[in-house]
């Protein structure tokens, strides 16, 4: 199927010919017609599988005629967070590009004097997260009276977030005959409820869970021994053992992501953050620098990277096994989209292992363990003069060696080493210089490891670990 068979308007088609897009994905194949239809939609997927342009194509052709009044946007988006509603307005502009249509973004963290004066224009689309719609609401600066095309979408993360109120109250202040469209990744009963409250009739299209079918993400559980330095050098050798073109890591709280990141730009690594406390500026600024490849690896925190449309992210790495199975299907799903492979690590201590088990019930697959890292054998004392180096470096207020030679070409493993390593690290390249399709990795066999380790004198950011010398590298590959 091509999408000239969906019903498309030519100029929509020249835009997603622009994309470089030659299939529609399941979603969209299944979603695109009865929207054009003006049938009423249950999407059960989530992000990853398509949906964002299974909705925004659609609105485009349905609202290419007709035009907006002031205050009375024609249709209107939920999203749960900030990231995923500007994503959307990316994919409107991307899909947009041969429509003259208008978009304003209501979101949080923004001044919001440029977004009134957008929807005094009027706007054939308004993208809004619940709080920041509620709010204007209030102030009596939008009405909805005229909003004929409304999209619910990640419901389930909504229910999570507590916006499901929000939600239906906003919904009672559409006009009753409205197309709406709902996606969500699961069918919890709240979400059934508000879709048997607020839709009519409504065309139900699932698609398979990227997490529970998706053959392009190579799984593994590495079992770490405790302590969050442990999981921080396992992290470390699996991001310069690995061809980490580009990562993100997830981490549970927000404390662990800027630790994380810090420990991480300590030794040398080209890493941003991005998580829930930080303001919308910050937050996109980050997620632009590393979408150009300036950082390579973006720590994260769940809800703060929901959604995020980042192509060609080679690895995910799960620094703490999320709490909510359902997060997994989330975080391992910015890696092997939309065709392309990928790879995704948990680190996995004693206190990930319950967390561990609800995702593997939850998708109903056993996670291969890793239980040695692959070359954990070229860790050597090398290694342990470069666990100091950092510290030096910042006592001189600069980075180490690959850094300050190439500073425009940020690279995610770590850079030279004071001693020869047995094998050359390989370095992360910026997503842009590279494809997706390579074909994952396979972990290596590593061999006993005889080294001891001497006792580090870590930043005060590395949890203040003082315990023996790690042995956790010395088992054997078993998998
Ligand atoms: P989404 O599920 O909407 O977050 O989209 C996941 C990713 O797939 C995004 O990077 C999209 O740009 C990409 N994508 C959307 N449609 C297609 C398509 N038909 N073929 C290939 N990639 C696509």
């Amino acid at each position: 199927m091509s999408f000239a068979d969906l019903g498309l308007s030519d100029e929509l088609l020249r835009a997603v010919g622009d994309t470089g897009y030659t299939e529609p994905t399941p979603i969209q194949a299944s979603a695109i017609p009865p929207v054009l239809m003006m049938r009423d939609i249950i999407g059960i997927a989530q992000t990853g599988t398509g949906k964002t342009a299974s909705f925004v194509l659609p609105m485009i052709d349905i609202l290419a005629h007709g035009r907006s009044r002031a205050r009375m946007p024609r249709s209107l988006i939920l999203e749960p967070t900030r990231e995923l509603a500007a994503q959307v307005a990316e994919n409107f502009t991307t899909y947009g590009k041969y429509h003259k249509l208008s978009m304003a973004l209501l979101i949080g963290g923004v001044q919001m004097g440029d977004q009134v004066k957008a929807l005094e224009k009027g706007v054939d689309v308004l993208i809004a997260t619940p709080g920041r719609l509620m709010d204007l609401f209030g102030r009596g600066k939008i009405l909805l009276t005229g909003c004929s095309m409304l999209v619910i979408d990640e419901a389930d993360r909504m229910l999570d977030m507590g916006f499901i109120p929000d939600i239906e109250e906003i919904c009672t202040k559409l006009p009753a005959t409205r197309q709406t469209l709902l996606f969500s990744a699961t069918m919890p009963p709240p979400i059934k409820k508000l879709a048997d409250r607020f839709l009519s009739n409504p065309k139900t299209i699932e698609v398979a869970r990227p997490a529970s079918t998706n053959v392009n993400i190579t799984q593994w559980v590495v079992p770490v021994k405790g302590s969050s330095f442990e999981k921080r050098r396992v992290l470390r050798q699996l991001l310069a053992r690995e061809d980490v073109r580009n990562a993100i890591i997830f981490c549970n709280r927000k404390t662990t992501v800027r630790e994380l990141n810090k420990s991480l730009q300590q030794h040398g690594l080209a890493s941003g953050e991005i998580h829930g406390d930080m303001d919308q500026p910050a937050r996109l600024a980050e997620l632009d620098k590393f979408k150009k490849g300036e950082v390579t690896i973006l720590v994260a925190s769940d809800v703060a990277a929901r959604g995020l449309d980042i192509k060609g992210v080679s690895h995910v790495f799960n620094f703490d096994a999320p709490w909510h199975p359902d997060d997994y299907v989330h975080r391992i799903g910015r890696t092997g989209r939309a065709g392309a492979t990928g790879v995704a690590y948990t680190l996995a201590a004693p206190d990930d292992l319950e967390n561990i088990e609800n995702i593997e019930k939850l998708t109903g697959q056993k996670i291969a363990r890793l239980e040695a890292l692959p070359g954990a054998d070229a860790e050597t004392d090398a290694d342990a003069v470069e666990e100091e180096r950092p510290r030096r470096g910042r006592e001189r207020g600069q980075r180490r060696g690959a850094r300050s030679e190439a500073p425009a070409e940020p690279i995610a493993a770590e850079p030279a080493v004071a001693a020869p390593r047995e094998r050359p690290r390989r370095a992360a390249r910026p997503a842009r210089d590279e494809r997706a399709e390579r074909p994952a990795a396979e972990p290596r066999a590593a061999a006993p490891r005889q080294e001891r380790y001497r006792e580090r004198d870590e930043a005060p950011d590395d949890g203040g670990w003082n315990g023996p010398v790690p042995d956790f590298l010395r088992v054997t590959l078993t998998v």
